[in-house]
């Protein structure tokens, strides 16, 4: 199902090591917000509803964004970053998607009955994703990585053909492990909570072994998280020879997924120059 459960210890709210997004965040061009009413949120998987406090919103390539009301200054900031975010990935991208709303609280009945379903404790719903509908959650905002999380759910991607590219990513995979070693990078930060890359067979996330929308969603969070910090998410080490450490960006160890999601999205995802390499 389309939430993302992050642990108690991966709260947004990270003070230190977050590296500052590049260039996303502050090209954005002048927007003019308007002030949003307070309505009641349809999305409640429990058959609650939430309340919308008032807050700001505006336009992005057509794809309606609100932001509720926090200190002023936050509202506004909100609405330029995420802004800045949603017209820095691909255009195409967004095709799926109506609206992206980014919500004060995060919200505990809506935890409470995530972590129920995978009897599981302390995990934070990040974000969620309905149809068109993307909702964001958090006091001080939100992260990059959550929302292009949510935005993969929104992109078209066949199971069947996922599952073919996972296994010829295995392949890949299995091979760098034999002839060297593979490790997180993370952007520069440390991953936290279930998050952690996986870096072998399978899921490309430990989240991601969910199920397959959610490893589908991983590796467009890990994607784009490349694109948006500027830096690979791993880096592999040989075993033989002159053995320099050196970055090895998503689409070199997964080059079937990143195939699949550069044809589901028509963007050259990888920035090799080509789409589907
Ligand atoms: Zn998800």
């Amino acid at each position: 199902m389309p939430v993302r459960a992050t642990a108690v210890t991966h709260a947004p709210a990270k003070p230190n090591g977050a590296p500052k997004p590049s260039g996303a965040t502050t090209a954005t061009a002048p927007v003019k917000s308007k002030p949003v009413k307070p309505y009641r949120l349809k999305f409640a998987p429990q058959g609650k509803k939430y309340r919308f406090r008032a807050g700001a919103q505006q336009s992005i390539h057509g794809v309606k964004l609100l932001v509720e009301q926090r200190r002023s200054a936050t509202t506004d900031q909100l609405l330029t970053q995420v802004g800045g975010w949603m017209q820095s990935v691909p255009a195409r991208l967004l095709d799926g998607v109506d609206k992206v709303q980014v919500l004060r609280k995060h919200d505990r009945g809506l935890n409470s009955w995530v972590n129920k379903l995978q009897g599981s404790k302390g995990g934070i719903v990040e974000g969620l994703t309905r149809g068109a509908e993307i909702t964001l959650f958090g006091a001080t905002g939100t992260t990059f990585e959550t929302f292009a999380h949510e935005l993969a759910h929104t992109v078209p991607v066949s199971l069947k053909a996922w599952k073919a590219a996972a296994r010829a990513d295995d392949r890949v995979v299995g091979r760098m492990n034999r002839l060297g070693t593979l490790r997180q990078h993370f952007f520069g930060h440390e991953y936290l909570g279930n998050d952690q890359p996986r870096l072998t067979k399978g899921a490309v996330t430990v989240y991601g072994t969910t199920n397959r929308s959610e490893d589908i969603a991983e590796s467009l969070r890990l994607l784009l998280s490349e694109r948006h910090y500027g830096a690979a998410f791993a880096s592999f080490q040989p075993d033989a020879g002159a053995s320099h450490v050196r970055a090895l960006a998503f689409a070199k160890i997964y080059p079937h997924r990143t195939a699949l999601l550069e044809q589901a999205s028509r963007s050259d995802l990888d920035g090799n120059g080509r789409i589907n390499a």
